[in-house]
């Protein structure tokens, strides 16, 4: 069983699938985290994240898995833990720009089905439902308006401590969409087949309920 949840950033994504994938008993594959992993360990290895080559080698040398651990999903990369060092703006910067070489995203999803067909997945990102499993049993896209996801964002900041100027946020919300819709390779678009979902005016409960009844269809 695959689900697929794609959409951009900030629209409850993560939130959705956590706990779809929680709640079934199912591994949660965050894809965004194995594209940050990669930014992170090539930044970190002093690679010029523009050469394809060199990133996507760098890609090459990581094992990825996944694993709840106290109600969170942790990726593993190489069999390390990886936090917070993975979710910070320049990271998510960068991220944006690997992912944008074709070299790094064979490789990936390569790593993405691999790792989605040991067990029930759940598998979150941008384009799972239209490149990584175009047979998913179910394809979700979650999206909200950008003023919606930037406001999340800066209110989830502020909880965490951290300054946040909304202004600052969607622009750069605004910006990473602009770069994930419009590459050549792999853009974020609903699958022909897919639900979308928006969430600028539904709690999580409300997408969950949508979500599972869904899925029991399909049961
Ligand atoms: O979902 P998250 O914000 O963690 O993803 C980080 C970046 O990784 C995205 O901005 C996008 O550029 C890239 N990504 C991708 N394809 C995926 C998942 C993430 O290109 N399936």
């Amino acid at each position: 069983m695959i689900v697929a949840i794609d959409g951009p950033a900030g629209a409850g994504k993560s939130t959705v699938a956590r706990e779809l994938a929680r709640r079934r008993g199912f591994q949660l594959v965050d894809t965004g985290a194995m594209y940050r992993a990669v930014a992170y360990e090539a930044a970190k290895a002093g690679v010029d994240l523009q050469n394809p080559e060199a990133v996507a080698e760098v890609a090459e040398s990581l094992d990825f898995e996944f694993s709840f651990v106290d109600g969170e999903n942790v990726i593993y990369c190489n069999g390390r833990p990886l936090h917070d060092e993975i979710r910070i703006a320049k990271v998510s910067r960068n991220a944006s720009i690997v992912s944008a070489h074709p070299k790094v995203r064979t490789v990936l999803v390569e790593q993405q089905r691999r790792v989605g067909r040991e067990r029930p997945s759940v598998l979150e990102g941008r384009d799972i439902g239209t490149v990584v499993f175009p047979d998913a049993d179910l394809k979700v896209f979650i999206t909200a308006a950008p003023e919606v996801r930037a406001q999340r964002r800066v209110e989830q900041m502020s909880e965490q401590g951290q300054e946040a100027d909304y202004q600052r946020v969607l622009d750069e919300i605004v910006e990473r969409d602009r770069r994930d819709r419009k590459r050549e390779i792999a853009p974020l678009r609903l699958a022909d087949d897919g639900v979308q979902i928006d969430t600028s005016n539904l709690g999580i409960e409300e997408v969950i309920a949508e979500i599972e009844e869904l899925l029991e269809d399909k049961d």
